[in-house]
């Protein structure tokens, strides 16, 4: 059975444009209840945790040093089938790619800088989820 909840990341970019708001709104029209939220910096230590499984991506290291470039925004978000859900309204990695009405679409200026991270599978965004809340964060 495909889980309740994912989890997304409003990449720096995204943050200090001032799409925050905005980027909510879409998550709130696709049907989301935000479970958990915050804004942080992410420490060098962090991002490359975060993104071990990319570590032998040539993107790796310019990825990490993106993500610590400025405060993102972190949440949970639950829906039924959430992380499939979500994966569709955020669109392609590629923003070139992504479908019309998409937030990556919409907010995204590069294949790095595309807005926002969505979890893709159930078992990653557990994980994912418990990485940045702890319990009481967590409703
Ligand atoms: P997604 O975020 O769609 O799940 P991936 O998990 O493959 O995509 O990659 C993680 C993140 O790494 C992407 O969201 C993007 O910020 C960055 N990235 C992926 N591919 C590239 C690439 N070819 N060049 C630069 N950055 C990339
Ligand atoms: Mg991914």
């Amino acid at each position: 059975m495909a889980g309740n909840i994912t989890f997304t990341i409003i990449k720096p970019t995204a943050v200090s444009k001032g799409y925050t708001g905005p980027i909510l709104n879409k998550i709130h029209e696709g049907g989301f209840a935000i479970s958990a939220m915050k804004m942080l910096f992410l420490t060098t230590g962090e991002a490359q945790r975060f993104y071990e499984v990319h570590k032998e991506r040539p993107f790796y290291n310019d990825l990490v040093s993106y993500m610590t470039s400025g405060p993102i925004v972190v949440a949970i978000l639950k829906k039924e089938n959430a992380v499939e859900d979500y994966r569709k309204l955020i669109g392609a990695t590629d923003p070139a790619k992504a479908e019309e009405g998409t937030i990556r679409k919409a907010f995204a200026e590069s294949v790095q800088a595309n807005a926002v991270h969505g979890s893709d599978s159930d078992e990653n965004a557990a994980i994912e989820a418990t990485f940045f809340f702890a319990d009481m964060e967590r409703f």
